[in-house]
């Protein structure tokens, strides 16, 4: 796939899952822009993307902030004049069971999954509406489906971004924009690592190909739903998740 002239937006890029998937653009030809809380410490993703045909910007921002999302979006726009695919990777957990879970906790994975996915969403798509082209992929998970004791704030977060991209799917796809979802299975990250080893093997016994998916996995589903061989795919959710959920 050629993604030559393509301006590809996607959040949460510093590492894991996001970063798997700004590299998979940047190898095939886009230009690329991280939107991330976290710095780009001594510039490493700088130079690290610079061995990349396509542009490389780094913009350090909480997604949950609107004006700061608008502010931003605005800015790539002058800086690229398009902005052709969004990836709405960005994702927190902060895991309880509903009795000990803090107020704080459901605000903020709330906040930074899904009203940072609408934050992104209300940025761009005013973008891609005037050039009547547009890819929205947007990270849920097979949690938001099936729901897990101890992330119900998670999977509401991420049953919310289902709901948000078959709607907003509904919306657009007379202008050309397609808005689908992923929904993950288990997927060696950070995110994944902290968990111990008993429950990695629990979680093992019940994926049908007995194997945690890599962030590869996830970026290859990516650059396909957002290639033209995808056109006639919209407001649906892809598993990739080993046959976890079928
Ligand atoms: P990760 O924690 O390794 O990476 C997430 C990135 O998002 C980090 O770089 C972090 O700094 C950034 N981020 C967090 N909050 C942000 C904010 N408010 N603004 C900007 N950036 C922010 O996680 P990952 O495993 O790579 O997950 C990526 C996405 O995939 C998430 O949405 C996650 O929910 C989803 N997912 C992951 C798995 C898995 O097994 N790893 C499974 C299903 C879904």
């Amino acid at each position: 796939m050629d993604y030559k002239n393509k301006n590809a937006v996607i959040t949460g890029a510093g590492r894991g899952i996001g970063k798997a998937i700004a590299t998979a653009f940047a190898k095939a030809g886009a230009n690329i822009v991280i939107l991330e809380k976290n710095e780009d410490k001594d510039n490493k993703l700088k130079e690290e993307f610079s061995s990349y045909p396509g542009t490389f910007t780094y913009i350090s921002i909480d997604i949950s902030d609107y004006n700061a999302v608008l502010d931003a979006f605005a800015k790539i726009t002058e800086k690229l004049g398009s902005i052709d695919i969004l990836v709405n990777n960005a994702g927190i957990t902060r895991d309880n069971l509903l009795i000990r879970m803090e107020e704080k906790d459901w605000d903020d994975v709330i906040n930074t999954n899904l009203k940072g996915t609408f934050n992104c969403c209300k940025a761009a798509i005013p973008v891609m509406m005037k050039k009547r082209y547009g890819k929205i992929i947007n990270i849920a998970s097979v949690i938001g489906e099936i729901g897990n004791a101890g992330q119900i704030n998670y999977a509401a977060s991420k049953a919310g971004i289902i709901g948000l991209t078959k709607s907003l799917a509904k919306e657009v796809a007379r202008r050309n924009i397609t808005v689908n979802a992923i929904a993950p299975g288990f997927i060696e990250t950070s995110m994944t690592k902290s968990l111990p080893e008993n429950v990695v093997e629990d979680y093992l016994k019940s994926i049908p190909e007995r194997k945690l998916g890599k962030p590869e996995d996830i970026a290859n589903v990516v650059l396909f739903l957002s290639s033209e061989a995808a056109n006639y795919i919209t407001g649906q959710v892809i598993n990739v998740d080993g046959g976890l959920v079928m």
